[in-house]
């Protein structure tokens, strides 16, 4: 026998279990199964809730589409045209859900989103803000993880029991939440013709996806993982909830070019349209999602399809200082909890975004960048009793370039 105390439900040793309480008898319980008897606790209560009413519960107050984008507009930097077509869609799909069940039989249907653009241009950060403004619960799932069932990787069905998690399992608040699935271009289809080779990350999810983004009821297990026969399932009905997808679609451009090439070829009789060739991504239309590998059927679930513009200098430059919680002020902000003024000279914003640009990650470099410049300075301040640190462009440089000689050596 173990000399080590053990948990009494799941046996495991003091060792491995961060936390063990002790009980009356010498009964023990370890910190995981606390929280497993938590969430089932959670989940229990939830079930019995009263789910009589119908339509928005616990939206008060529908934001018109310009305030949904005036407050987008505190934390996203540029997108207009996303910002414009996700202000009116979210709208759109939350008076769909109040609508009361109505004299004239018009139903007005579910209109999920689709966002296309580089990574780092701000598709995430979209999807939370929304979610932020309408204070509904909102999970972010990355498709890559996800395969058909029976294969090595999450069921699909685990991107609700995330949202149910969100939730913290009130069923009928996380079916009124918004799901951002990050990566749908990852589950393109990777061949025309998929019969060749198993496609079990692809196509197949893509499948999967089907039910949700068309409304089914999903049965899904309430701690995620794997379902199995004896689990009791959580029934969630999925008409209302609204998803949201993103991805790079790396080369899409091509698609999208050889698309209006052959238009200009096939309506020669039409007024030539000149393209910008430098931003096809404006001119995006679901044909391009599907000569990608998109299946039809997923594109149809997805018809609102909005672009994301590529961060230029100037977009990265106001991404540093100019959101409502952007890196700049809260670094200040950091600073000022030490008692520090810090500043920046105006050339080493200058020097972050060019460096932000060099890295090429979009505006998901600048944080990155940011903290390599900052570390030894946030270690020393705190005991070092300054009044005031004046970041230039001299000690800027320094700190980037130790550091990366750190990475290549
Ligand atoms: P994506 O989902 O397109 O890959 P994210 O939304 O995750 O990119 O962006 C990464 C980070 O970059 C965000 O946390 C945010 O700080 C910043 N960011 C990206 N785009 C913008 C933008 N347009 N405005 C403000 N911040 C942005």
């Amino acid at each position: 026998m173990s000399k080590h105390n053990i948990c009494n439900f799941c046996g495991k040793d003091e060792r491995y279990a961060s936390i063990l309480i002790t009980g009356k008898n010498g009964v023990q319980i370890c910190r995981n199964c606390i929280e497993i008897a938590h969430q089932m606790v959670a989940l229990e209560i939830s079930i019995k809730a009263d789910f009589s009413t119908n339509g928005i519960s616990h939206i008060s107050h529908i934001p018109k589409p310009k305030e949904i984008k005036d407050f987008l507009d505190l934390y996203v930097i540029g997108q207009d045209a996303a910002k414009k077509i996700l202000s009116v869609a979210v709208y759109n799909h939350y008076k769909r859900i109040s609508q009361k069940v109505d004299f004239d039989d018009v139903e007005i249907e579910k209109s999920n989103i689709i966002m296309v653009g580089a990574t780092g241009t701000g598709k995430t950060l979209l999807a939370k803000t929304i979610a932020r403004k309408l204070n509904v619960p909102f999970t972010i799932v990355d498709a890559t993880v996800l395969t058909e069932a029976g294969y090595v990787g999450e069921d699909i069905e685990s991107i609700l029991t995330r949202l149910l998690q969100a939730a913290d399992y009130n069923i009928k608040e996380a079916e009124q939440g918004i799901v951002f699935i990050d990566e749908i271009d990852k589950i393109a289809r990777k061949s025309d013709n998929p019969s060749i080779t198993r496609d079990v990350s692809g196509e197949g999810v893509q499948q999967g996806m089907l039910k949700l983004l068309e409304g089914a009821v999903v049965n899904c297990p309430p701690l995620g993982g794997r379902k199995h026969p004896d689990q009791k399932m959580i029934a969630v009905n999925t008409q209302n909830i609204l998803f949201i997808c993103g991805g790079a679609f790396d080369g899409i451009e091509r698609k999208i070019a050889q698309r209006l090439n052959t238009n200009v070829v096939g309506f020669q009789t039409k007024k030539e349209f000149i393209f910008d060739r430098n931003n096809l991504m404006q001119y995006i239309a679901p044909q391009d999602l599907k000569a990608y590998g998109l299946i039809p059927e997923i594109i149809g679930r997805l018809p609102v399809l909005t672009y994301l513009e590529p961060l230029d200098k100037t977009a990265l430059r106001r991404i540093l200082i100019e959101p409502k919680n952007s890196i700049i002020k809260q670094y200040i902000k950091l600073f000022r909890m030490d008692n520090v003024k810090l500043t920046f000279d105006e050339n080493v914003l200058e020097y972050i975004v060019d460096k932000a640009i060099e890295y090429k990650l979009g505006a998901r470099g600048l944080r990155s960048i940011v903290e390599t410049m900052m570390t030894d300075a946030m270690f020393d301040i705190p005991t070092n009793h300054c009044e005031s640190l004046n970041i230039t462009l001299e000690y800027a440089k320094e700190r980037i370039e130790i550091a990366s000689k750190r990475l290549s050596a």
